[in-house]
Order: structure tokens, then sequence, then C-alpha cells
């Protein structure tokens, strides 16, 4: 018999992780700080926690996906968190991108518990978490990760235990490293396509399925060109995440400069109160440098 799971965090990423957990007939009970958005989870047949601490008492394994790392500290830490009314033998899985040292902390206090935890980051933006074909690495240890397979399964496509607590967030690092350099790749290909009088529906499918093609150009690309600025991934998420990056690069000691430069794109764009905006609008701040408008 499947275990009882619990989801904290129903954005734009923890909604769909959610409703495919119900789809796969699995007994969910949900917590949103903002309470409205529980209904439609509340609708597919979930269950609803008053509190963190509330579905902690009432679930065996907790799956999180809040923001930032003070974020997975409050539910989990805080006032009426999880970690107030843990059960031994519990488990609590972190979808958020956090930082990979304060996810080893928290474990310890876990265990502390006689819990355990995993961290789970993704990847796939939201129409990966709607289609439950994310990307999930996965830290903490085998048996943990064999307990949450079925539940990882009905989220992901690809799950890959990297390694121990930590290792996860700091694989999905790497990818974010990966993923940034495409985009401010594809931002500078747009701006050129667009100064050199380029179709650029034309250009994107000439080039989407060659060498240069990515996810990113083939979710992101036909977005941008028509100056749709919707988030898949928000600026302010995506700079979060590049802020993490050059602090462990900082620790481990290597250059992270297309991580660096990225970052500070995107801070030009926050402080034009763009940072709603999806994390592909970097285009607006290559545009600002030469006063050229792609798409228009
Ligand atoms: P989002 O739509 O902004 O949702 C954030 C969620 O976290 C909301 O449910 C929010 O609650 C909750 N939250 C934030 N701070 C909180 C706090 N202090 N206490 C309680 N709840 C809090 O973000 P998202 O895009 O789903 O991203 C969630 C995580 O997944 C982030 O770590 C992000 O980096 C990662 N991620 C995102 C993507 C993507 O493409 N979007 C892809 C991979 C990974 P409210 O509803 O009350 O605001």
């Amino acid at each position: 018999m499947s275990e009882k799971l619990g989801f904290i965090g129903l954005g734009i990423m923890g909604k769909g992780m959610a409703l495919n957990l119900l789809k796969n007939g699995f007994d969910v009970c949900v917590w949103n700080r903002t309470e409205s958005k529980c209904d439609e989870l509340i609708a597919a047949g979930a269950s609803k926690g008053n509190t963190p601490a509330d579905v902690a008492a009432k679930t065996d394994i907790i799956f999180i996906c809040v923001s930032d790392t003070a974020d997975v500290e409050a539910v989990v830490l805080g006032e009426n968190g999880v970690l107030g009314s843990l059960k031994a033998g519990s488990l609590v899985v972190d979808h958020s991108t956090i930082s990979p040292k304060a996810t080893t902390d928290m474990a310890v206090q876990i265990e502390a518990k006689g819990a355990k935890m995993l961290d789970a980051p993704v990847s796939g933006g939201n129409e990966g978490a709607a289609n439950g074909t994310l990307s999930i690495m996965v830290g903490g240890d085998a048996d943990q990760v064999e307990r949450a397979m079925p539940y990882l399964q009905a989220m992901g496509k690809t799950i890959t235990h990297v390694g121990d607590q930590g290792a996860g967030q700091s694989a999905k690092l790497v990818n974010q490293i990966l993923v940034i350099g495409t985009m401010v790749s594809m931002g500078e290909a747009l701006l050129f396509a667009e100064a050199s009088g380029l179709d650029l529906q034309k250009t994107l499918d000439a080039v989407s399925g060659g060498a240069a093609g990515s996810w990113t150009l083939s979710n992101r690309g036909p977005q941008a060109i028509v100056r749709d600025w919707r988030p898949g991934f928000t600026i302010d998420l995506q700079q979060k995440d590049l802020r993490l990056v050059l602090e462990a690069a900082d620790h481990v000691g290597v250059p992270a400069m297309t991580t660096s430069l990225a970052f500070n794109l995107y801070r030009s764009l926050q402080t034009q109160g763009l940072g709603h905006e999806g994390n592909h609008a970097i285009v607006k701040a290559l545009e600002n440098l030469v006063d050229i408008r792609i798409g228009e």
C-alpha cells in the first residue's frame, strides 16, 4: 500500500507536481501559504492541512516545493513548521532549488527526529511539472530514494540518484550553469537575427533541429519572438539560482563567468521592475544595450 503523502508549496511547479501525484492515485494532503491555491488540488481529490506541521502529522512523506533557502527553512524549521510534528520514520523530500550547505544542515535536524531527508530539485519548467516529465536530481540515502521512487516517477521521467545529501542541489546548480549559458546565447542570437533582417520564426525553424537545438530554444524561443514574457520561471527565481551558483562556485574555488554575466543582466531587469517576467526576457537586457527590439 502506498504511503500518505504531503505536498507543501503549490506554485507554478508544485501545483503540477501535486496534481500528478493525485492523478496516479496517491493520497495527498496539501498546504500552501496563500490558501486559495489549494482549491484546484482539493477539487482533484486532495485533503488540506492547516499548517506545514499539520501536514507532517498526517502524512509519511512530505514533499516541498517553495522558493528559496529561507522559505524552505520557514516551512520546515519555523513556527508551525514540519519539524514540530515530524514523526520518526517519516521522509522529507525537498524539490525547491536551495543552498546545498543549508540542505545538509537541515537534514541533521530532521535526522535528530528519527526522520530522513532527500534533496530532489527538479528541471523541466512548468511544462515538465504539468506533464510529469521533470528531471529530478536526488541526494540522500539509497534506501530512501528507493522508497520515494514511485512518487518521483509520477512527477518526473529522468530520476537520478546523484549522491549524498546536498548532491542533488549541487547537480541542480550544474543544470543552472548549463541552462543560463543557453539562455544568454539565445538572447544574443535573436538580437543578431533581428539586426540582420532575418525572419525570426524561420530562423528558429532553421536552427532548432540542428546542433544548436535545446530545450530553452524550443520552449522559450517561440515565446521571445512574439514578446510573450509570461513566466515559466521568473527572473527573480532565476536570479536566486544564479546567486546560489556564484556562492557555491566561490566555495569550491572555480570561475563562473557566464553565470556572473547573466546575474548582472538580470539585475538590470530587476531594477526596471521586471523581476516577475519570465527568464527568457534576458533578451530585453541585451536589447537595451543597442536600442533594437526583436519581433516588432
Ligand atoms: P512560484 O510559482 O513562485 O511558487 C513559489 C511557492 O513557494 C508558492 O507556493 C509560495 O507560496 C511558496 N512560498 C514562497 N515562500 C514561502 C514561505 N516563506 N513560506 C511558505 N511558502 C512559501 O515558484 P516555482 O516556479 O513554483 O518554483 C518553486 C521552486 O522550484 C523554486 O525553488 C524554483 O527555483 C524551483 N524550480 C522552478 C522551475 C520553473 O520553471 N518554474 C523549474 C525548476 C525548479 P504563495 O503561493 O503563498 O506565494
